[in-house]
């Protein structure tokens, strides 16, 4: 009897049950392609997403600004530069977060700027074939960042939100860093390389980072090698035509 009841819990745990995930898992709601191919209705909760990890980035429904997960608390960087706290009912379309234990801490040679981080950082990172959470705090000479206003429908492709995104630029500017160095290989689900988002220090600006140089800052990374993907079970997810290379707009969003 006991066994009987073991075991119907089990079954009943394995098939009601979401999937958890572990501290060293990259939870990603949807795709990078599906995001840049409109898919801006939110899928996820907040709430949801916040029991996938305390720390990340991503968007929200209908695009309506920058994603910061950091100690695990949501922040909202608005397309007027302004910052909110993000409730637990708001949802998310696109998103990558993570549980953050530092393993690796360096100290960022000052002036170094975006592509110098990444080629010093790349040298510091054993593994190019993982996952690296980064999370860098620190002082900053410059910093120039993006958000992005919220959309309507019929929801433009994200290359042409990108092309108005409001630009925000700080000078001697305290603040945190946070996001991933992803593998080449993720190409089309998540964005290979740098991908990360700026929040200062007074929780008042911020964004997704376009560029930066360092005064005084040091990084700390979390090596993440599960991927666990939240894919949309919506029509608009069901119905993208997600076997198009988006690589060359991918690179319009990021670093313009
Ligand atoms: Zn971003």
């Amino acid at each position: 009897m006991m066994k009987k009841l073991v075991l119907s819990c089990m079954s009943l745990l394995m098939f009601c049950s979401p999937v958890w995930a572990g501290r060293d898992t990259l939870v990603q709601v949807s795709t990078i392609d599906a995001l840049l191919g409109g898919l801006y209705d939110g899928t996820l909760s907040i709430e949801e997403l916040r029991r996938d990890g305390d720390f990340g980035i991503g968007t929200f429904d209908r695009l309506n600004g920058e994603m910061m997960l950091v100690d695990g608390v949501v922040y909202r960087i608005r397309s007027d530069g302004g910052v909110d706290v993000v409730s637990g009912t708001e949802t998310t379309p696109f998103a990558a977060v993570t549980f953050f234990d530092a393993e690796l801490q360096r100290q960022i040679p000052a002036n170094t700027d975006f592509k110098g981080f990444q080629q010093w950082l790349d040298d510091l990172l054993p593994n190019p074939n993982l996952f690296y959470a980064i999370r860098i705090e620190g002082r900053f000479r410059f910093m120039k960042t993006r958000s992005v206003p919220a959309q309507t429908k019929p929801y433009p492709a994200l290359a042409e939100v990108a092309r108005h995104q409001p630009e925000f630029e700080f000078k001697d500017v305290e603040g945190v860093i946070v996001g991933y160095r992803s593998p080449a290989f993720v190409k089309g689900i998540g964005v290979p390389g740098y991908h990360l988002h700026f929040l200062t220090s007074d929780h008042r600006a911020g964004g997704h980072i376009l560029a930066f140089t360092v005064q005084q800052a040091s990084v700390r990374t979390d090596q993440t090698n599960e991927i666990l993907l939240r894919l949309p079970d919506s029509s608009a997810f069901s119905g993208a035509d997600l076997g198009k290379d988006r690589s060359v707009e991918l690179k319009q969003v990021e670093q313009h």
